[in-house]
């Protein structure tokens, strides 16, 4: 039928996984289209997600630090808060980024089309011109035609249906909008974004609520981890409501009240300045025309995709958040690499890249809390539940000399290895094997920027004399991943 334009690739959404998708297949030499409904690329990440809430956590550790110092003998005295500014300082952190993508798309001839985009057959797309900073539609269309397309839509916010449209309800985005600090702040969700976002406010002088249907915070991270992340942040909270549910809300001039239920049935009531709801993510997959090209969509708004990235239409692929947990950036970037990679090989007849696959073993999290905490692979309880027998090994940062020169000596590393009977050999990277590492996590001080080398570790199909014969540096923080490991080990000092 007809079209404005035409390209190798369409790419649908400019986050993080559209962006690095658009990139890699132009420079493999194909002629790409990036359709973005936002005046700037970058996606929730850059815009609203991991940059914003690190700039600001940033800015919230370095003054928790700076309070500290009064027992090493500094005093700074009171912080003065000026919200615009740091505000602004934000503002100017997304720009710079988001900036930058601008560029790296021009140099590529990467075409962005502003607009959004809706499927309206299996090789066309339509997208609605949108303007301002905004979505706001301008009804003008335009025809995309494609041989192949990279869906990157991304995911939104979950909102709890029984909460009044008030500007003191916000979710994440709303939240890092940051139009004021408030006295007393509810994080309906004890996740990582509600915990970072808790962090931050707390540190600009909020009093915390925390409620949480599961029954701890943090789920999916060890909870030795989160133990010691919940005992230097008790200061924060005045209520940590586990095993508890929001039930409704009214919004009131004294605040938003706000009912819980325990799930052994206690009622309780709480009033707030200002509601953060942070109990998930929502897929877009229902908002993009997906059946006019034929691509399946899960009841929930997911699309499933193989380990190639493919839909169940052979040409069209899929990424990022849209395809499924976990929803963070750096599988985004990893899925997107492999399906600009298989687009490229078979356009141009090239085996080798027709071939990629996404086959990462693990995935790191990281709550950039203060301290932080980071895992990968197994945690405990997982290895646990999977019948598998580990070793473990503990490293507690009070017997580390960086830790305690830092005045932060309550981290903990720990790592776990296959001690099963059964484990057998391995070949190191496919399967598991006796003695090889299946998982790890920090808490402390810069965790998430060391636990890269425990997914390296169990990528590499590493074991404990591995990692423990490794030579870190001294006096450093990744000091405790070597020492975790000769925990583990017993002893690395025997000759071998
Ligand atoms: P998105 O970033 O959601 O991008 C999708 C893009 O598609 C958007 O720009 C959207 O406007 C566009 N789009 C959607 N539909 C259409 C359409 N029909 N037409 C045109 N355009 C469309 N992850 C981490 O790894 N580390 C972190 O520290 C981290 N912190 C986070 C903090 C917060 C507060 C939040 C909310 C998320 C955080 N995440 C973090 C998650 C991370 O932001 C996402 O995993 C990541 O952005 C997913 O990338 P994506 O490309 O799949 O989708």
């Amino acid at each position: 039928g007809h079209a404005d334009l035409d390209c190798d690739v369409l790419v649908l959404g400019g986050g993080p996984g559209g962006y690095s998708a658009a990139f890699r297949a132009a420079d493999l030499g194909l002629k790409v289209v990036l359709v973005e409904r936002y005046a700037q690329l970058g996606g929730v990440c850059l815009n609203v997600g991991c940059i914003p809430s690190k700039a600001l956590l940033h800015v919230a550790a370095v003054m928790d630090e700076v309070a500290h110092l009064s027992a090493a003998g500094i005093d700074f005295g009171a912080p003065q808060v000026n919200v615009d500014t740091l505000r602004g300082h934000k503002e100017k952190v997304i720009a710079k980024l988001t900036g930058g993508l601008g560029q790296m798309a021009k140099m590529r001839k990467v075409t962005i089309v502003r607009g959004y985009g809706a499927f309206v057959g299996a090789n066309h797309l339509e997208v609605e011109e949108t303007t301002g900073t905004g979505q706001d539609k301008t009804g003008s269309k335009k025809v995309v035609a494609f041989k192949n397309a990279i869906i990157a839509a991304g995911s939104q916010a979950v909102h709890l249906p029984f909460f009044p449209d008030d500007p003191r309800i916000v979710d994440s985005t709303g939240a890092l909008a940051l139009q004021g600090v408030p006295k007393k702040m509810l994080i309906v969700g004890g996740g990582i974004i509600g915990l970072e976002m808790g962090t931050v406010y707390s540190t600009l002088g909020a009093r915390l609520d925390v409620v949480e249907m599961m029954d701890g915070l943090m789920q999916g991270a060890d909870r030795d981890l989160v133990k010691v992340w919940q005992k230097m942040n008790q200061h924060r909270f005045d209520k940590v409501m586990l095993k508890t549910k929001t039930v409704g809300a009214q919004a009131t001039p004294e605040g938003i009240k706000v009912q819980f239920e325990g799930l052994d049935g206690t009622q309780s009531e709480g009033t707030y300045d200002l509601v953060l709801q942070a109990v998930g993510r929502t897929p877009n997959g229902k908002k993009i025309g997906a059946d006019k090209a034929g691509v399946a969509v899960t009841e929930r708004g997911f699309i499933d995709v193989n380990i190639q990235m493919r839909t169940n239409v052979p040409h069209i692929f899929a990424i990022g958040d849209i395809v499924g947990q976990p929803m963070l950036a750096h599988k985004a970037v990893h899925e997107a690499h492999v399906a600009a990679e298989v687009i490229a090989g078979e356009l141009q007849g090239n085996k080798e890249l027709a071939a990629a696959a996404f086959n990462a073993r693990v995935i790191p999290s990281v709550a950039y809390t203060d301290p932080e905490v980071a895992w990968v692979g197994l945690t405990e309880d997982q290895a646990k539940a999977q019948g598998i027998q580990v070793k473990k090994g503990l490293f507690p940062w009070a017997a580390s000399g960086r830790a305690i020169a830092n005045g932060r000596d309550e981290g903990v590393t720990k790592l776990l290895f296959d001690d099963s009977p059964e484990a057998g050999s391995g070949d190191g990277h496919a399967g598991r094997g006796h003695g090889k590492i299946l998982g790890g996590g920090m808490v402390g001080t810069h965790a998430g920027d060391m636990i890269g080398e425990i997914a390296l570790a169990i990528e590499m199909g590493a074991d404990a004399v591995d990692i423990g014969k490794t030579i870190h540096p001294h006096p450093t923080l990744g000091e405790s991943i070597g020492m975790a490991a000769e925990v583990a080990h017993g002893s690395c000092t025997d000759v071998p």
